[in-house]
C-alpha cells in the first residue's frame, strides 16, 4: 500500500466538484476522441467513460463551434469537463463562459500579456483551474536551444515559464503535466519538477500506443511515479476507445493498492495441469462482472490441486479439473460443477 503520508504534499484544487491534490484520491481522467462539435456523439462517449469510472473528461476545442457546444454537452453529463485549447485565447474565453470546469492551455502560447490576462481574469472569477501541459513533442525552440534538445531540464524550464506567467497574475489554481512518449524522459521531468513546486501533477505518457503495449508503457511511467508518491491525477493515453484508458488507469491504481474500482479478478496463467478452457471461463467472468463495483476478489484457477490454495485470499473462485470445476469460497470448496456451468455459477455467486 502506498500510504497517503508518503505521497508528495500538494495544494488542493477543484475541477468542478472533484478535488485534485492535497491528499485527495488520485483521480482518473480521459479525453474524448469524438468531434466536440458533434454533441450527441461526445455526450454518448462521455457517459460511457463516466460509467467506466472516469472522473474528469477533457474535450478538444478547435473552433468557436466546438466552444459553443460545450454548454450543451455539460448540461447532459455528470462529470467535470475540461476544455483543451491550443493558442487561441478567444476559445479559452468562450469555453470559460460556457461553464467548463477546467482549462488545459499553455499561457505562454496564447500571445500578448493582455490576452493572457483576459483568460486568467475570467478563470479566476470562476475559480476554474488551468493545466499547463508541457509536451516533449512540442517544446518551444527557446528551451530546446538552451538545454540542448528535448531534455527533462528543457521540459521543466518550459513548465516553470508558464507557471511564472500565471503566478505573476496572482493565479495559482494550477496543475501541471510533463508528458513524453519516452518513459525515462517523462520520469526524469516529473521527478525534477516535483522537487520544485507544490502544484498538483497530472501524470501521463503521451502517444503511448495501442492496446497491450500502450497500457504497459503507461503503467510503467505512471506506476513508477505513483509508487514514489508523485502524481495527483492520471490519464492513460491509448489509441482507440478511451474507455480502455479508464480501465487501464484503474488497473494501475489497483496494482499499487491506491484505489480500486470493480471486482479484482485473479486468474492463473495456466500450466500443464490445467484441463479446462480457462481463458474462456475468465473472459466470461470478466464480462459478466464488468458492471459490479464492489471490492470483491474473484479467482479463476486452472486446477484443483493448487488453484484454491493459490487464490486463498479470494472471496470466491472456481478451480478447474478434468471436464469439471469446483466453486470455492475463501479457499474452501462448496460445489462441484460441469465446465460449461463454471462461469455462470461464479457470476451468480458474486452477485448473490
Ligand atoms: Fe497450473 Fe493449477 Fe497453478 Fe493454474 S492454478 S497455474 S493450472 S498449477
Amino acid at each position: 500500500m502506498i500510504e497517503n503520508k508518503k505521497r508528495r504534499p500538494t495544494r488542493r484544487l477543484w475541477v468542478g466538484k472533484v478535488p485534485v491534490g492535497g491528499g485527495a484520491p488520485i483521480t482518473v481522467q480521459s479525453m474524448t476522441n469524438t468531434d466536440t462539435r458533434d454533441i450527441e456523439a461526445t455526450v454518448a462517449q462521455i457517459n460511457r467513460l463516466t460509467k467506466a469510472g472516469c472522473e474528469i473528461v477533457r474535450v478538444a476545442v478547435m473552433d468557436q463551434e466546438a466552444a459553443s457546444a460545450l454548454s450543451k454537452i455539460k448540461a447532459r453529463i455528470a462529470v467535470p469537463l475540461i476544455a483543451d485549447i491550443h493558442f487561441d485565447y478567444r476559445l479559452a474565453l468562450a469555453a470559460l463562459k460556457a461553464g467548463i470546469d477546467g482549462l488545459r492551455i499553455n499561457p505562454g502560447n496564447i500571445g500578448s500579456r493582455e490576452r493572457v490576462q483576459r483568460v486568467v481574469k475570467e478563470a479566476l472569477a470562476r475559480q476554474v483551474p488551468i493545466r499547463i501541459g508541457v509536451n516533449a513533442g512540442s517544446l518551444a525552440r527557446e528551451e530546446m536551444v538552451k538545454y540542448g534538445g528535448v531534455t527533462a531540464e528543457a521540459m521543466v524550464a518550459s513548465a516553470k515559464k508558464h507557471i511564472r506567467i500565471l503566478e505573476d497574475m496572482n493565479f495559482t489554481l494550477i496543475k501541471v503535466s510533463l508528458k513524453a512518449a519516452e518513459v525515462p524522459l517523462m520520469l526524469a521531468a516529473y521527478r525534477q519538477l516535483a522537487d520544485e513546486i507544490d502544484y498538483p501533477l497530472h501524470l501521463g505518457v503521451t502517444e503511448a500506443g495501442c492496446g497491450l503495449e500502450g497500457a504497459v508503457k503507461s503503467a510503467v511511467g505512471i506506476g513508477i511515479l505513483l509508487a514514489e508518491g508523485i502524481g495527483d491525477t492520471i490519464r492513460v493515453s491509448l489509441t482507440g476507445d478511451p474507455v480502455q484508458e479508464v480501465r487501464a488507469a484503474y488497473a494501475i491504481l489497483g496494482a499499487l493498492n491506491l484505489r480500486r474500482r470493480g471486482i479484482e479478478l485473479i486468474s492463473c496463467p495456466t500450466c500443464g495441469r490445467c484441463q479446462i478452457d480457462l481463458e474462456m471461463v475468465a473472459a466470461r467472468v470478466q464480462a459478466g462482472l464488468e458492471d459490479i463495483d464492489k471490492p470483491i476478489k474473484v479467482a479463476v484457477m486452472g486446477c484443483v490441486v493448487n488453484g484454491p490454495g493459490e487464490a486463498r485470499q479470494a472471496d470466491v473462485g472456481v478451480a478447474g479439473g478434468p471436464g469439471f470445476g469446483v466453486l470455492f469460497r475463501r479457499g474452501k470448496p462448496i460445489k462441484k460443477l460441469k465446465e460449461a456451468e463454471l462461469a455462470s455459477a461464479l457470476i451468480a455467486e458474486v452477485k448473490r
